[in-house]
């Protein structure tokens, strides 16, 4: 997995629709903050949904490498598997805490 940009910290001004559009400008910026899946537009396009380091919400913008999207989903998907495959060893008692 390509090593990525750790985001940066950012607060937004009242202003936060520029400043989430401003924030898909950049595309190392885009591409590093949290993923959130991707949509379809009403107008059909792609659409990459990322989260907003400042006020937590989902913004939906131009997607950045699918190549990259694929990879970190994988990966993901392995740490879910994984997660759950260890979760289903441990006593049920244990689960409830
Ligand atoms: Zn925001």
């Amino acid at each position: 997995m390509p090593s990525r940009p750790r985001q940066l910290f950012f607060q937004h001004s009242d202003d936060w629709a520029t400043d989430h559009s401003a924030l898909m400008t950049e595309p190392e910026i885009w591409g590093s903050l949290a993923f959130q899946g991707l949509i379809v537009d009403a107008d059909g396009h792609l659409r990459e949904q990322r989260c907003c380091p400042s006020c937590q919400s989902t913004i939906s913008g131009p997607p950045t490498s699918l190549r990259v999207v694929l990879d970190s989903l994988r990966q993901q998907s392995q740490v879910t598997h994984l997660s759950l495959a260890f979760l289903a060893d441990i006593p049920a008692a244990l689960l409830r805490v």
